[in-house]
This record gives C-alpha cells, structure tokens and sequence, in this order.
C-alpha cells in the first residue's frame, strides 16, 4: 500500500511555493496511457506531496485533450487521499469578483467529448453524484480562506465546458438563468473520476473575469487581468499550504466508501483484463 499523500491539480507552477521540498520527478505508467505531465512529488507542511500540472508543463493540453483517467489514476496509485484543485474560472454573478475564490459545491456538465468514468470495457457503475465534492475538504478550504482573510464563496455552481473557445453571450446569459456562479473547462470530470477513485477532491475556482455577459466589464485591460492570475496562485498556494496540516488524519466522510454498491456487472462477467485495470479503483468490491 502506498504512502497516503495530497494530491493538487493545478497549473504548471503551483508546486514553487516557499516552504514545498521538492523530492523527485515521476512518470507513472496508467492503463489509460500517460498523464498530462510527470507528477512532481516532495512535501509541504509536514506532508507528503504530489503536484500534476493539469494542461501540462507549458501548456500544451487543450481541456478536451487532457486525460483525465489517467491522471487520477496515477494520483491514486501514489496513495492520493485528497485532491485539490485549482482552476481559473469566469465569474457569472454580480456577487464574484476577479480575485475571488469560490469553493464549488456544484457542478453543471456541458462537455461534449471527454472520457469521464473508469466504468466500460466490461464493466457497468453508476456512482451517487448529487454532492460532487468533499464536503469536509470545502468547509475546511472555506474555513481557512476565511482566516486568511481571502475572499472566498462558501459555495457556487461550476458550468463545465468543453472548450478551447470561451462562451457565447447567449450562453452566458442563460447560465446566469440557471443561477450558476463559475464557468470553467476542467474541474467536473476530474471531481466524477476522484469520486469513482474514492478521494476527496474539492475545488479551489479563481475568478479572473466576468466571462462575457457583463458589458460594464468589458473595458478591463489584459494587464489588469495577468495581475489578477498572479495574485490569484499567490493566494491559491498560500491557502493549500495553511489546509495541509489541518487534514484529518483518518477520514470520517463518504468519499472512502462512494463505490460500496456501485458496480452492477455480476464479477465473473467482468474481463480478467478490466478487472486489472481497475483494480486500485473497484479491486476491493469484486
Ligand atoms: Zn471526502
């Protein structure tokens, strides 16, 4: 059994914060093919560490392209426990400002042609998803941020799209109808393999703009928008550092447990070959 380790998703420099010790750079080998980028391990306040650049170091994977499959899967072949996630994202509400953190509670999936379950090649799972992330890993986030005196959102619904392009305004107004709060191109698929994957994932949406429905907005210069990115990852590391030590030990929540009763396909039925793939993920049920 691996050593249990954090596990953060995010941009290609997220893992150059003061304090973090770098240890080795890995390549893991997934039955789905390679992750987006080699997973940089080390520690950070005390515990083990395990960064993945999400678009790959550069920058080079498109939302649609990146493999989400197995980039938690190698996450969970390192002893991954707990996954934070960073992400920029557009602000949809009058009430998220560029600066902002919201801890997404919600998501609403506009995806379009990604692979977002371990599930197939033999073998049928229907996870519970109506509380897509972990929700003693946001209240802690949130609570933290508080202290911190960052300013954070409780709560918000994350719109996922599929990308590269931006919305349209229609869009845009009509995600403001269904009262969502961020929209953004990654965080729902890997909060869906996470679950599948039994780790505690939450999501750390760091507004930069007002996507495109507010006209008032529209003026802001690129300068003024980088300036916001910088001090968001300040705040964004400054935040994951001050929850490290604050983990729970041992975990009292769902997450540990989300594929008990999942998996419908009688075992024998199951390919020896799936079966092996999938054994970190579902080994425990069959
Ligand atoms: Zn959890």
């Amino acid at each position: 059994m691996a050593e249990r380790l954090v596990g953060v998703i995010g941009g290609s420099g997220l893992y150059e914060m003061p304090g973090f010790k770098l240890a080795r750079e890995l390549e893991v080998k997934t039955p789905f093919g390679p992750p987006s980028d080699k997973i940089v391990l080390g520690k950070l306040a005390g515990a083990k560490m395990a960064f993945l650049p999400r678009h790959g170091r550069g920058h080079f994977l498109l939302p649609s392209e990146i493999n989400y499959r197995a980039n938690i899967w190698a996450l969970k072949s390192l002893g991954a426990e707990f996954i934070f996630a960073s992400a920029a994202c557009g602000s949809l509400s009058e009430n998220i400002h560029p600066g902002d953190i919201v801890i997404v509670d919600q998501f609403i999936d506009r995806t379009r042609r990604r692979v977002d379950t371990f599930f197939g090649n033999g073998v049928v799972g229907h996870l519970v998803f109506a509380d897509p992330v972990c929700s003693n890993l946001a209240q802690l986030l949130f609570d933290t941020a508080d202290q911190l005196g960052l300013r954070c959102h409780r709560a918000g619904t994350y719109v996922c799209i599929e990308g590269p392009a931006f919305s349209t305004r229609a869009e845009s107004m009509l995600y403001r109808q269904w009262k969502a709060d961020v929209v953004g191109m990654t965080n729902l698929t890997e909060a869906k393999l996470a679950r599948e994957a039994e780790i505690c994932y939450a999501t750390i949406a760091l507004c930069t703009d007002y996507d495109c429905w507010n006209h008032s907005a529209e003026s802001v210069t690129i300068e003024a928008v980088l300036k916001v990115m910088k001090q968001n990852v300040a705040n964004c590391q400054k935040l994951i550092k001050a929850v490290i030590p604050q983990l729970p030990k041992a975990r009292t929540c769902s997450c540990a447990s989300a594929m008990k009763n999942a998996v419908i396909t009688d075992p024998p039925k199951i390919p020896a070959q799936t079966k092996k793939d999938l054994k970190i993920i579902i080994g425990k049920y069959l």
